[in-house]
């Protein structure tokens, strides 16, 4: 989708600051923009069917009448297929539960601003919804809403479990590791994928609830490629939460012990986030989970505010480039610079670089060329569970 193709919506109640959104948006090519300066308004536009499909909404938290919470309630609730932009001068904490509460919501979040927004900010936020066909955007959103009751009740059921999906080294064209992603097999709804159940078990503290089983059935799986002469690695995903409790690195290594597998072939994905209050805690499980062999790894890079600068004293030995600016970034200017400066980041940094969300071999080409060192994407596989991915590992590896 090209820039001039965009129709923006912009709702913010202090005519200054809409004003500059609004001069930013044309400087940057957008040509169809409307504006408002309260959500009731915004709804019944966007609820008018004959006008033009609103394709991104820039919205701002704190207004009168109707605030930006349960403007975003509404935009779930009625599935208007259209992606969001949050700008807001709220403390970073609170941003990002207002994001994780937007995708519980199944809303296309592409990404939160504080304020004063700046043009390149805008730039690249808008550059991740001219990266998907308007097929990929019809496709967004639709997550099922489950209450903290069912998730919990699917989780004592023994109802989750992990999905793998291959990673290729990008120089040999082998998958040396694979990460582990959470599903919830649901007897009557089929297979859940997280964004439906991880933002409240978050929210709600009960996050390790999951972690463990996922942890547990990954490490149990890595013996059992081990066993079968795969020597491949098993990325499990981390909760940011999780962390502030000291008692989690311990935990950790009891669990994967317990499995027989070794921590070297484990790695923790651990998204960077602004909402990292308790660093001192986070550095120290940190530091004991690695003093143990386990590697880190830095997820959804790109995505949020960088703490990484704090995340860096610990020593990390991969970057994982978000899939929104892979999707596609071989045709988008501003995609391909965000995609490059990461890979040459985290060479600098010493650690790899990999990329996911590939999709197609033009993303891959690309990507071998910039000298990413690893891929994950549907062009390799979707993720799949246990058994498919031991038979896509005989089809494509075969053990020596
Ligand atoms: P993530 O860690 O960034 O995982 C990558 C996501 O991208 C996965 O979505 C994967 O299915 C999807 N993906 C990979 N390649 C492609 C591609 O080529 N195209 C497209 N369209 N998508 C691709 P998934 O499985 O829905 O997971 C979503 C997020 O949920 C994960 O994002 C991760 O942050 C979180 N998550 C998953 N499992 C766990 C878990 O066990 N614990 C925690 N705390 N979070 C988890
Ligand atoms: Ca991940």
């Amino acid at each position: 989708m090209k820039i001039n193709d965009i129709n923006i919506m912009v709702i913010e109640d202090n005519d200054l600051q809409r004003l500059l959104v609004v001069k930013m948006l044309y400087t940057l090519g957008v040509t169809s923009i409307l504006d408002t300066d309260n959500c009731k308004q915004a709804l019944e536009v966007l609820r008018v069917a004959n006008v033009r499909p609103v394709d991104i909404a820039i919205c701002d938290l704190k207004m009168p009448e109707m605030d930006g919470m349960e403007f975003l309630r509404h935009l779930g609730q009625e599935q208007h297929n259209i992606s969001v932009i949050i700008i807001s001068a709220l403390d970073s904490k609170l941003l990002a539960s207002v994001g994780k509460m937007a995708q519980a919501y199944g809303i296309k979040l592409l990404g939160i601003i504080e304020k004063p927004v700046l043009l390149g900010q805008l730039k690249a936020l808008i550059s991740k919804c001219e990266s998907l066909d308007s097929k990929q955007r019809q496709l967004i959103a639709a997550v099922p809403i489950f209450s903290l009751e069912e998730i919990l009740l699917g989780i004592r059921a023994k109802q989750f479990e992990p999905f793998f999906q291959p990673q290729v080294d990008l120089k040999t064209g082998q998958v040396t590791s694979v990460e582990a992603l959470a599903r919830w097999i649901h007897p009557e709804r089929g297979v859940i994928n997280p964004y439906a159940f991880i933002p409240l078990l978050e929210q709600s503290d009960k996050i390790d609830e999951l972690t463990f089983i996922i942890l547990e059935k990954a490490a149990s799986a890595c013996r059992v490629f081990r066993d079968k002469g795969y020597a491949l690695s098993v990325s499990v995903n981390l909760s940011i939460v999780s962390l502030t409790d000291t008692t989690l690195a311990d935990r950790i290594i009891q669990a994967v012990r317990k499995t027989g597998a070794d921590p070297h072939d484990i790695t923790l994905e651990i998204i960077e986030t602004a909402a990292m209050t308790d660093v001192a805690h986070a550095l120290e499980n940190l530091a004991r989970l690695c003093m143990e062999g386990f590697s880190l790894s830095i997820d959804d890079y790109g995505t949020e505010y960088a703490s990484i600068q704090q995340l860096t004293r610990i020593a990390f030995s991969e970057l994982k480039i978000d899939q929104s600016f892979v999707k596609g970034f071989s045709d988008n200017k501003t995609l391909r610079i965000v995609v490059e400066s990461s890979i040459e980041m985290a060479h600098r940094l010493q650690v790899k670089s990999v990329a996911e969300g590939v999709e197609t071999q033009r993303d891959w080409d690309t990507l071998k060329n910039m000298g990413c060192d690893m891929a994950q994407g549907n062009f390799i596989s979707p993720p799949m569970d246990l058994q498919a991915f031991i038979d896509y590992m005989a089809l494509h590896n075969p053990a020596p």
